[in-house]
């Protein structure tokens, strides 16, 4: 089965990419929950052109990715999973769940330090929401999350299994939460008790800091609502609230992948981003 699957690992990865990719095209081609407010062509092609570039720089940096350092860590008898005997299938849940709630705890991490919510603005600095803003993260952040997934590995030991299964669900999630698209109100409310719906994440990305710092899940909902970082709408409403960040508006510097690389660097170290939790009517 590992073997199979570290064989396999990249044809997995794509058909459930592509998979989940055009199932979302489609939804929101037919239900789109916003009108954009830039053209979606051009919004793809650059948008797209980060995340083939992000690809391409994970498998020169880390050919064995994170399923590599999984494998490596087994052989070592490395992390906790490998140190004790657990049931596979209770190691599995166990693994992905921790995994997910470092992945929400690295999320708040790039919002509280300022040099790294320079990186992580090209995710924010989107004008719109949709499939493509889920995969839209800047070469470097997406360096620092591999990273802390390899540590994350090294400590934790899960099972190759695991890590594709976390893997495949996080790109999954991603491209359904950042979906321009909306469910029945009865359902998300429900399906919201379990995991993030598009409505729960399109609150992070409003341009409003208080909402911006509110919904770090990308998986799982509790996390959110454990730590208390939880904001059930925007005030604006989903039509009404405006989507990005207040002083990165240019189409040249938010929408052109050349913008996109430089925009880290781009204006002064302003302060913690991630106190500005209270807002007040100005
Ligand atoms: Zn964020
Ligand atoms: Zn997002």
């Amino acid at each position: 089965m590992t073997d199979f699957l570290l064989a396999n690992e990249v044809a997995i990865r794509l058909s459930f990419f592509f998979g989940i990719f055009a199932l979302m095209a489609v939804w929101e081609w037919f239900a789109p929950r916003r009108a954009l407010s830039v053209s979606k062509t051009l919004r793809w092609v650059n948008n797209l052109g980060l995340v083939f570039l992000n690809s391409f720089i994970l498998r020169l940096l880390f050919p064995a990715a994170a399923v590599g350092m999984a494998a490596f860590a087994q052989q070592q008898g490395w992390g906790i999973f490998n140190y004790y005997s657990v049931p596979d299938a209770l190691a599995i849940i166990v693994a992905v769940i921790i995994m997910d709630f470092v992945i929400y705890l690295q999320h708040v991490m790039v919002h509280a330090v300022p040099l790294l919510w320079r990186l992580h603005r090209v995710h924010h600095a989107d004008l719109d929401y949709d499939v493509t803003t889920g995969a839209r993260f800047h070469p470097l952040e997406i360096i620092l999350s591999m990273l802390i997934k390899f540590a994350t590995i090294l400590l934790l030991g899960p099972s190759v299994v695991a890590v594709i299964i976390f893997e495949v669900t996080l790109n999954a999630m991603a491209m359904f939460n950042h979906g321009n698209v909306g469910l029945p109100n009865g359902l998300d409310k429900w399906l919201r008790f379990f995991v993030v719906t598009p409505d729960m994440h399109r609150v992070h990305h409003s341009i409003e800091d208080d909402e911006a710092n509110s919904n770090f899940g990308f998986n799982l909902s509790c996390w959110d609502r454990l730590f208390g970082t939880y904001r059930e709408q925007p005030r604006a409403g989903h039509q009404g609230m405006t989507i990005g960040i207040r002083n990165f508006r240019q189409p040249k510097q938010v929408l052109w992948i050349t913008g996109l690389l430089s925009l880290p660097f781009m204006g002064k170290l302003s302060g913690y981003v991630i106190n500005r939790r209270e807002w007040h009517d100005e």
